[in-house]
């Protein structure tokens, strides 16, 4: 379907059943923006700030991280921009933050657990976020989240800030919503509980495949048993999607599966609707999904679902795909 690609630019995510679909993006700086015009992105998805982090031997100033920020909110006019909060630690070290070193660093202080416990450095970034929200439609995410105690401490310093800023005169956006990455398992489990708490998801099956199935999503050697497609990764997504469903909150995917196309009909069958992805795989995933019906797929997400090994789920749905072409 490669061919067809260019046909669907600038035509609405819609599949043959009238569902309609986001396709957001993932970019990490504003430069990244040229890619998602050129391929079509209806929104940000993923705002990975740590490269702002990254790129600078200091903590970025609250005024350089407003200024990123505010530049990708204006250029989307108006368009969901959801930012995420620092995620760095795991693989993603700053070394102008002296951290401990760690035995399991990806099983360690980082991404939420590091801004708790630093929340001057926290409060900073929600500051800079929270400004750039008088420019357009901004979202706040929450990376790592594994326990309830830690969604309302967040949630907590978010609104001190608020308090901070209402206090001093400077705008932002009261309605804005605040949710969190689901990419430790204890969060999907727990879904139904964080959906009371929270406005969305976003389920970050990067680190959800790790965590589940206790494989490094770096390390090569095993990197046969790192696979989007275990069955208990999809049962965890599927119970993610049922709780947000029932609780009436927004849920959508960042991590790599949500631009796969062998993955697209099953995440559809289950229910996903907002997808968000690199921006080179939105105008496939637009294809895809514009010759998928959704009705179709529930039984077949059904029949994915029941499967035992990766290898039955994985060879599933390369003949769904193919029945497409
Ligand atoms: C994920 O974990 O799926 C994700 C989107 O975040 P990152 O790849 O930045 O860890
Ligand atoms: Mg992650």
């Amino acid at each position: 379907f490669r061919k067809s690609l260019t046909e669907v630019r600038g035509m609405k995510t819609v599949t043959l059943d009238g569902v309609e679909i986001e396709l957001e993006a993932n970019v990490a700086s504003p430069k990244d923006l040229d890619d998602v015009f050129k391929n079509d992105g209806e929104g940000v998805g993923l705002y990975r700030t740590e490269f702002l982090y990254f790129d600078s031997s200091l903590l970025p100033p609250e005024d350089t991280q407003f200024e990123q920020y505010r530049d990708v909110v204006v250029a989307m006019t108006g368009r969901p921009v959801v930012i995420r909060t620092l995620d760095i630690g795991g693989d993603k070290k700053l070394d102008y933050l002296s951290i401990p070193e760690e035995q399991n660093p990806f099983l360690g202080y980082r991404a939420i657990r590091l801004c708790l416990d630093r929340q001057e450095i926290f409060k900073v970034q929600l500051r800079a976020i929270l400004r750039a929200s008088a420019f357009g439609q901004v979202r706040i995410l929450f990376p790592m989240i594994s326990s309830l105690e830690e969604l309302r401490s967040a949630k907590a310093i978010l609104e001190e800030t608020k308090e901070d800023l209402r206090s001093l005169g400077v705008p932002f956006d009261e309605s804005i919503q605040s949710g969190i990455m689901v990419e430790v398992p204890s969060a999907a489990i727990l879904s139904d509980h964080f959906a009371r708490e929270t406005d969305f998801f976003s389920i970050g099956t990067n680190d959800l495949i790790q965590y589940a199935v206790a494989v490094d999503r770096g390390n090569e050697k095993l990197s046969h048993l790192y696979s989007q497609y275990h069955p208990a990764v999809l049962r965890l997504i599927k119970t993610v999607l049922d709780n947000g469903k029932a609780a009436g909150i927004r849920v959508g995917m960042c991590g790599e599966s949500a631009g796969d196309p062998k993955l697209i009909p099953i995440l559809l069958g289950m229910g996903l609707t907002e997808f968000s992805m690199n921006p080179s795989s939105i105008l496939q995933a637009r294809w895809i999904l514009r010759n998928l019906r959704k009705g179709d797929l529930e039984e077949a997400a059904l029949k994915a679902l029941s499967l035992g090994t990766a290898e039955e789920v994985e060879e599933y749905c390369s003949r769904l795909l193919q029945t497409l072409n």
